[in-house]
Protein backbone atom coordinates (compact mmCIF):
# COMPACT_ATOMS: atom_id res chain seq x y z
CA UNK A 1 0.00 0.00 0.00
CA UNK A 2 1.29 3.44 -0.86
CA UNK A 3 2.85 5.75 2.17
CA UNK A 4 3.63 9.14 1.86
CA UNK A 5 6.75 10.01 1.98
CA UNK A 6 9.94 12.53 1.38
CA UNK A 7 12.30 13.10 -1.43
CA UNK A 8 15.82 12.83 0.67
CA UNK A 9 17.17 15.37 -1.35
CA UNK A 10 14.81 18.78 -1.84
CA UNK A 11 12.24 17.17 0.95
CA UNK A 12 8.91 17.44 -1.51
CA UNK A 13 6.40 15.82 -0.09
CA UNK A 14 5.28 12.67 -1.73
CA UNK A 15 3.57 9.32 -2.41
CA UNK A 16 5.57 5.71 -2.11
CA UNK A 17 3.83 4.51 -5.56
CA UNK A 18 4.83 7.57 -7.85
CA UNK A 19 8.36 8.64 -5.73
CA UNK A 20 11.99 6.57 -7.28
CA UNK A 21 12.77 4.10 -4.71
CA UNK A 22 16.12 3.39 -3.89
CA UNK A 23 16.63 0.74 -1.61
CA UNK A 24 20.00 1.17 0.83
CA UNK A 25 23.11 -0.83 2.06
CA UNK A 26 21.29 -1.72 4.96
CA UNK A 27 17.90 -2.39 3.32
CA UNK A 28 16.24 1.13 3.59
CA UNK A 29 13.73 2.67 1.44
CA UNK A 30 14.63 5.84 0.49
CA UNK A 31 12.48 8.09 -2.03
CA UNK A 32 13.15 10.45 -4.53
CA UNK A 33 11.26 12.58 -6.71
CA UNK A 34 12.61 10.82 -9.54
CA UNK A 35 14.75 8.70 -11.56
CA UNK A 36 16.64 11.65 -13.11
CA UNK A 37 17.10 13.91 -9.70
CA UNK A 38 18.60 10.85 -8.06
CA UNK A 39 21.21 10.03 -11.06
CA UNK A 40 22.14 14.02 -10.90
CA UNK A 41 22.82 14.17 -7.10
CA UNK A 42 24.78 10.87 -7.18
CA UNK A 43 26.69 11.91 -9.99
CA UNK A 44 27.50 15.32 -8.43
CA UNK A 45 28.58 13.98 -5.29
CA UNK A 46 30.80 11.63 -7.27
CA UNK A 47 32.20 14.08 -9.27
CA UNK A 48 32.54 16.17 -5.64
CA UNK A 49 34.71 13.05 -3.98
CA UNK A 50 36.61 13.27 -7.40
CA UNK A 51 37.59 16.55 -7.04
CA UNK A 52 38.55 16.93 -3.40
CA UNK A 53 40.73 13.35 -4.18
CA UNK A 54 42.38 15.12 -7.31
CA UNK A 55 43.05 18.39 -4.46
CA UNK A 56 44.62 16.33 -1.61
CA UNK A 57 46.74 13.94 -3.91
CA UNK A 58 47.95 15.85 -7.01
CA UNK A 59 48.18 19.30 -5.43
CA UNK A 60 48.95 18.80 -2.15
CA UNK A 61 50.39 15.80 -2.20
CA UNK A 62 48.66 14.45 0.71
CA UNK A 63 48.82 10.60 2.17
CA UNK A 64 46.02 8.97 2.26
CA UNK A 65 43.27 9.96 4.37
CA UNK A 66 45.26 13.13 5.40
CA UNK A 67 42.29 15.94 5.53
CA UNK A 68 42.01 18.89 3.47
CA UNK A 69 41.41 22.03 5.20
CA UNK A 70 38.22 22.76 5.77
CA UNK A 71 38.37 25.87 4.64
CA UNK A 72 38.84 25.33 1.55
CA UNK A 73 36.30 22.92 1.44
CA UNK A 74 33.77 26.07 2.04
CA UNK A 75 34.86 27.46 -0.27
CA UNK A 76 34.37 25.25 -2.63
CA UNK A 77 31.19 24.70 -1.60
CA UNK A 78 30.20 28.27 -2.46
CA UNK A 79 31.44 28.21 -5.57
CA UNK A 80 29.56 25.02 -6.52
CA UNK A 81 26.30 27.37 -5.90
CA UNK A 82 27.13 28.44 -9.50
CA UNK A 83 29.85 26.11 -10.59
CA UNK A 84 29.64 22.50 -11.55
CA UNK A 85 32.24 19.98 -9.63
CA UNK A 86 33.25 19.79 -12.84
CA UNK A 87 34.47 22.76 -13.89
CA UNK A 88 35.94 23.18 -10.50
CA UNK A 89 37.61 20.38 -11.02
CA UNK A 90 39.12 21.25 -14.81
CA UNK A 91 40.40 24.60 -12.99
CA UNK A 92 41.99 23.10 -10.18
CA UNK A 93 43.86 21.00 -13.20
CA UNK A 94 44.57 23.66 -15.12
CA UNK A 95 46.19 25.78 -12.40
CA UNK A 96 47.80 22.78 -10.42
CA UNK A 97 50.97 23.73 -11.83
CA UNK A 98 50.82 27.61 -10.63
CA UNK A 99 49.10 26.48 -6.92
CA UNK A 100 51.86 24.37 -6.53
CA UNK A 101 54.18 26.92 -7.37
CA UNK A 102 52.90 28.99 -4.40
CA UNK A 103 52.55 27.12 -1.92
CA UNK A 104 56.31 26.19 -2.59
CA UNK A 105 57.71 29.69 -2.91
CA UNK A 106 55.32 31.83 -0.59
CA UNK A 107 56.07 30.41 2.50
CA UNK A 108 52.45 30.68 3.85
CA UNK A 109 52.02 31.20 8.03
CA UNK A 110 48.76 29.85 8.21
CA UNK A 111 46.50 27.25 5.81
CA UNK A 112 43.72 29.82 5.77
CA UNK A 113 45.98 32.72 4.43
CA UNK A 114 47.39 29.80 1.69
CA UNK A 115 43.85 28.84 1.00
CA UNK A 116 42.81 32.57 0.40
CA UNK A 117 45.91 32.19 -2.20
CA UNK A 118 44.80 29.78 -4.35
CA UNK A 119 40.88 30.68 -4.31
CA UNK A 120 42.58 33.62 -5.95
CA UNK A 121 44.20 31.54 -8.37
CA UNK A 122 40.98 29.43 -9.04
CA UNK A 123 38.70 32.28 -9.06
CA UNK A 124 40.35 34.41 -11.90
CA UNK A 125 40.67 31.08 -14.19
CA UNK A 126 37.61 29.68 -13.40
CA UNK A 127 35.29 31.61 -15.96
CA UNK A 128 37.54 30.80 -19.07
CA UNK A 129 37.16 27.09 -17.93
CA UNK A 130 33.48 27.70 -17.50
CA UNK A 131 32.91 28.79 -20.54
CA UNK A 132 35.12 26.02 -22.28
CA UNK A 133 33.08 23.47 -20.50
CA UNK A 134 30.00 24.87 -21.08
CA UNK A 135 30.66 24.77 -25.05
CA UNK A 136 31.54 21.31 -24.94
CA UNK A 137 28.78 20.43 -23.47
CA UNK A 138 26.70 22.10 -25.98
CA UNK A 139 28.55 20.23 -28.82
CA UNK A 140 27.90 17.10 -26.92
CA UNK A 141 24.20 18.06 -26.54
CA UNK A 142 23.85 18.90 -30.64
CA UNK A 143 25.56 15.54 -31.20
CA UNK A 144 23.03 13.63 -29.12
CA UNK A 145 20.19 15.41 -30.92
CA UNK A 146 21.52 14.58 -34.56
CA UNK A 147 22.31 10.91 -33.34
CA UNK A 148 18.60 10.85 -31.69
CA UNK A 149 17.46 12.46 -35.42
CA UNK A 150 19.39 9.90 -37.40
CA UNK A 151 17.53 7.20 -35.62
CA UNK A 152 14.57 8.66 -35.87
CA UNK A 153 14.57 9.08 -39.81
CA UNK A 154 15.91 5.58 -40.01
CA UNK A 155 12.79 4.45 -37.86
CA UNK A 156 10.88 6.28 -40.31
CA UNK A 157 12.49 4.77 -43.26
CA UNK A 158 11.90 1.47 -42.04
CA UNK A 159 7.89 1.51 -41.52
CA UNK A 160 7.79 3.03 -44.99
CA UNK A 161 9.60 0.05 -46.49
CA UNK A 162 7.67 -2.31 -44.42
CA UNK A 163 4.30 -0.51 -45.36
CA UNK A 164 5.67 -1.18 -49.02
CA UNK A 165 5.92 -4.48 -48.99
CA UNK A 166 2.65 -4.68 -47.29
CA UNK A 167 1.29 -3.00 -50.27
CA UNK A 168 3.10 -4.99 -52.62
CA UNK A 169 1.50 -8.32 -50.87
CA UNK A 170 -1.84 -6.77 -50.96
CA UNK A 171 -2.05 -6.22 -55.00
CA UNK A 172 -0.42 -9.87 -55.35
CA UNK A 173 -3.77 -10.95 -53.24
CA UNK A 174 -5.79 -9.00 -55.56
CA UNK A 175 -4.56 -9.96 -58.88
CA UNK A 176 -4.75 -13.69 -57.27
CA UNK A 177 -8.51 -13.68 -57.34
ZN1 LIG B 1 13.14 15.85 -4.92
Amino acid sequence: MARKCSCQICKTKGSTDVFYKVTDDKGKNKYYCSKEEYDSFMKDKENREYLIKYIAVDVFNYSEGQIIPPILLKRIKELNVFYDYEVIYECFKDSKDNIKYWIENKGFSSEYGMVSYIMKIIESNINDIYNKWKYKKSQEQKKKNNDLNLEIINEITEIKQVKKSNNILDFLDEEDV
